[in-house]
């Protein structure tokens, strides 16, 4: 049977009464102090004895019990780190980077020394690492250089529960590396109690339970649905620090992603300006993706006395961070999630309505250290009928072209048979195929070729890498690697105070002045960027977000250095000779192509999808509409919109993908451009 260590959560003696804490110690020791109330650390030597004794093990326990902030460091303590790095994954980066950012601090080293975290285009390592966290997609990169991954000794797959693409690869590849690595210790880590399913799929791999302290929480639901889940969120926040006692506790929010996110934090600052100063101070904290890091560490300040901090997050807050002292949790019960859909081949981020399992584990956030309250913006009768039981994994609603590309690169051929731990649909994975062969990156027997060799060794996706490579041909390498950069980042590169929106508009039309649409907008403003000496100034002057910028001139070394890698000579066009640079772009992006229907609005050219220009785009007010459109993502909010969109001509489309595309599909579009009253014959 089952070898079930730790104890069962009934075991658990009541939380005795805080120690008082001594007066005096350095703010390291107060660490220390506090590294040993965590949950984990009653467990940890039955913890190590465990990972001694065998291979694989499913570890489970609350969030905030410390798996992933203590755990590697007991590996470290118990020698493991002599043996090789220990390697925690985490499915997002902004955990990756704010958790070795504490463990740097626990362990008292320097941030990239002995501790480190590497994600996309970032390595924060060195020689010395020993305990190093990554993103999931960053240890399936390691196979391709290391595929026995030597140098470590210790794997931690961490956030197992979240299920991402990358996370559920790695189970398939460890799964194999661990049975002729009998030195490698491997930990499946999770916050939820799907713990057996691992635990049958790593041939019932022991699970080690940490119990958590868990409070009860108040459920309360709205009575009517609410239109306006951000105004809501506003609303209840404002509620409770009103009406609530100051010392009960802070408050955290979900929202979707960065806009919500500023916009609840804008109408939090204006609404609370107006209160008057005999409320108390409301500290208000976004959390996304893409924050910067010192506004990272803000998040987990402890909220001085006689004020209350509010943290505003996407589902990052939901099991990869814990922040310490949140007894509300406001729920908007909605996520961003990826959807793809394989009869068309398109891919956006849609605003999604959560599962009940993800509703649970945000209401159990307000109850770790006093009983709690969660405030759910949506009716009881909605969660019950309407939420899906549990999360769709990821892997069976996405586009897996990049990974079928990795696995092939990694020789493994036969996908088919590959052990998914839940296979994704065999439509997904013929779709994958389809498209690498149309990009020329696998040949019509399915091998990679030589083509798709090179462009695996990108951390981007296949339609990006293709650009990249392709442009050698246009001669316009250097141009295409800027281009690619800026969309890379992920991130708004223009810059628009409400005060200044006029000026800030004119900066921004500049670059789009003579053409090219976005994509080329972009090419023009790290030009001039890169001419002015990258200066800080010239950002200031063009309405130009300084950090953005330098995020993408990162980004534009690395895969600079990779193109050196494939040999890949930076060859130079010059702006104005733009055509080339978006050819390059269609040559890897030709599935993403729309054109002028009879209506005005833009159908994608096979799929026959109606998709608009994206307001924020230099093309949203265009008097003349471009024949076709390249658009490099869609994104579905109210519409499904097309980000970043530049103007192509249809005969590039046989040109450059005569496996996708035939005369037909371009001749219809002239057709279309005959006067709309014809006589009837
Ligand atoms: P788990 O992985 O089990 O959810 P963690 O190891 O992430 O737990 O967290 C354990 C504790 O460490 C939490 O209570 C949290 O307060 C603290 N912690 C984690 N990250 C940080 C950070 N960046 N700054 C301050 N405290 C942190
Ligand atoms: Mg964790």
């Amino acid at each position: 049977g089952k070898n079930k260590k730790g104890k069962e959560s009934d075991d658990v003696k009541p939380d005795e009464p805080e120690e008082p804490v001594a007066k005096g110690l350095t703010d390291h020791e107060k660490i220390l102090v506090g590294r040993k109330k965590l949950p984990v650390f009653a467990y940890r030597d039955e913890f190590l004895e465990a990972v001694a004794e065998h291979q694989v093990l499913i570890m489970v326990g609350e969030t905030g019990s410390g798996k992933t902030t203590q755990t590697p460091q007991y590996l470290h303590e118990a020698g493991y780190s002599k043996l090789g790095k220990i390697a925690c994954t985490q499915p997002r980066r902004v955990a990756a980077m704010s958790v070795a950012a504490r463990v740097a601090q626990e362990m008292n080293v320097k941030l990239g020394n002995e501790v480190g975290y590497s994600i996309r285009f970032e390595d924060c390592t060195s020689p010395k690492t020993i305990v190093q966290y990554m993103t999931d997609g960053m240890l399936l990169r390691s196979f391709l250089t290391e595929p026995d991954l030597k140098s470590y000794s210790c794997l931690i797959i961490d956030e197992a529960h979240e299920r991402t693409l990358h996370t559920d690869i790695l189970f398939g590849l460890v799964k194999d590396i661990v049975r002729f690595r009998k030195d490698l210790k491997l930990i499946i880590s999770s916050a939820t109690l799907d713990a057996e399913k691992f635990s049958s799929y790593l041939d019932d791999a022991p699970i080690f339970m940490i119990p958590g302290r868990m409070f009860p929480v108040d459920i309360l639901y709205c009575k009517q649905p609410e239109a306006d889940y951000v105004d809501a969120a506003v609303v209840t926040t404002l509620q409770i620090h009103i009406s609530q006692d100051i010392d009960s506790g802070d408050i955290l929010i979900f929202l979707t992603g960065q806009e919500e996110i500023e916009q609840c934090a804008e109408t939090l600052t204006m609404r609370t300006k107006g209160l008057g100063a005999r409320i108390p101070e409301l500290i208000i904290c976004p959390v996304y993706a893409n924050l910067p890091a010192d506004q990272q560490a803000r998040i987990f300040m402890k909220t001085p006395p006689n004020s209350r901090k509010v943290v505003i997050a996407t589902n990052i807050a939901e099991t990869s961070l814990t922040i310490d002292g949140v007894c509300y949790v406001i729920d908007s019960g909605f996520a961003k999630q990826k959807s793809y859909n394989p009869k068309t081949s398109m891919e956006s981020l849609v605003v999604t309505p959560i599962s009940q399992a993800a509703a649970n584990q945000r209401s159990g956030r307000a109850g770790r250290t006093a009983p709690g309250k969660c405030f759910r913006l949506f009716t009881a009768w909605s969660f019950k009928n309407e939420l899906e039981a549990n999360t769709i994994p990821e892997i069976q609603r996405t586009n897996m072209g990049n990974v079928v590309l990795q696995l092939k690169a990694l020789g493994i051929n036969d996908l088919l048979s590959f052990d998914f731990m839940d296979p994704p649909p065999a439509e997904c994975l013929m779709r994958a195929f389809e498209n690498l062969y149309a990009l020329g990156a696998l040949n019509d027997r399915g091998e990679l070729t030589k083509l798709g060799r090179k462009m695996a060794e990108f951390p981007l996706e296949p339609m990006l890498s293709k650009s990249v490579i392709i442009a050698e041909k246009y001669g316009c390498v250097k141009e295409v690697l800027s281009m690619v950069s800026m969309l890379s980042i992920g991130a708004s590169v223009f810059y628009r105070p409400k005060d200044k929106a006029v000026h800030a508009d004119t900066a921004r039309l500049n670059f789009a002045r003579g053409g090219g649409g976005d994509q080329i907008s972009l090419l023009r403003c790290y030009t001039e960027w890169e001419d002015s000496g990258f200066q800080t100034q010239w950002c200031f002057e063009n309405y130009v977000q300084s950090k953005s910028m330098k995020k993408a001139r990162d980004v534009r070394e690395q895969i600079a250095g990779l193109c050196e890698r494939v040999e890949l000579e930076e060859t130079s066009c010059g702006v104005s000779d733009f055509e080339k640079v978006l050819k390059a772009f269609t040559a890897g992006f030709f599935f993403n192509v729309s054109k002028l229907a009879r209506s005005g609005d833009y159908t994608t050219v096979k799929a026959r999808h109606t998709v608009y220009i994206h307001p924020s785009s230099c093309m949203a007010k265009d008097e003349i509409p471009a024949d076709f459109l390249v658009y490099f993502e869609l994104a579905f909010t109210t519409k499904e919109y097309m980000r970043q969109v530049a103007p192509i001509k249809g005969e590039w489309l046989t040109e450059l993908a005569p496996h996708f595309y035939n005369e037909a599909d371009i001749e219809e579009a002239k057709k279309k451009k005959l006067p709309k009253a014809r006589p009837n014959k």
